[in-house]
């Protein structure tokens, strides 16, 4: 089962991409987490990544194609994977295929999780970071008993310039843009499929694991 996640910030996509890869036991590979790996095992593609991320600069697709094919191959990936936050460019996109293709392979299905606008700023910018102890909260799902105040060790909750309602805007605008053009691209390759990502994570979980597994009775 080779699956690719997308969707915007705040839609949930990283968890339930997780759940996901528990429940049938194979990797959930962030770009980010990828990446923290590759520079920590000091390979060549992660000394080149390291280079570009020390320096401000965006690492090129080159490193990060390289890094996922290096990703892609290892052994705990023969059953499947799930790709979250890669690709996010047309160019990924197709250098992707063919890296998929030199190990004989191929994407099942590309899910996008979705959820409306509105609901989207909401989840974002109802976050609150401890300044003490760096535990997270959310105004409304997930509240601290007393409000401003962190449960674990009494330090002052507060909202990171992040989750600010104009930059969580310009954030999501920047993503939709970047999000359709694969949506686009994987709706031309026949195999995304949403998700409405509204609703408890449990649910929603449910829906995706249903929705997979009638897709793989069909084949
Ligand atoms: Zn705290």
């Amino acid at each position: 089962m080779n699956l690719v996640f997308l969707g915007l910030p705040g839609a949930g996509k990283g968890t339930q991409a997780a759940l996901l890869a528990e429940k049938y036991n194979i990797p959930h590979i962030s770009t980010g987490d990828m990446f923290r790996e590759a520079v920590k095992q000091e390979t060549e593609l992660g000394k080149k990544a390291k280079e570009y991320m020390e320096a401000g600069e965006l690492v090129p697709d080159q490193v990060t194609i390289g890094i996922v094919r290096e990703r892609l191959a290892q052994d705990d990936c023969r059953r499947g994977f799930i790709l979250d936050g890669f690709p996010r460019t047309i160019a990924q996109a197709e250098a992707l295929e063919e890296v998929l293709q030199e190990l004989n392979r191929e994407l099942d299905l590309a899910l996008l999780i979705d959820a409306p606008e509105e609901e989207l700023v909401e989840r974002l910018t109802g976050r609150r970071v401890c300044q003490n102890c760096g535990a997270t909260y959310h105004v409304k799902f997930d509240p601290p008993e007393v409000e401003g105040i962190c449960d674990e060790c009494g330090g002052k909750l507060e909202q990171r310039d992040d989750d600010k309602p104009a930059t969580v805007k310009k954030r999501l605008e920047v993503n939709r843009k970047k999000t359709e053009k694969m949506i686009d691209f994987y709706s031309s390759r026949g195999i995304l499929t949403e998700i409405d990502a509204r609703g408890e994570i449990e649910d929603i979980q449910e829906k995706i694991i249903r929705l997979i597994e009638d897709g793989l009775n069909d084949n």
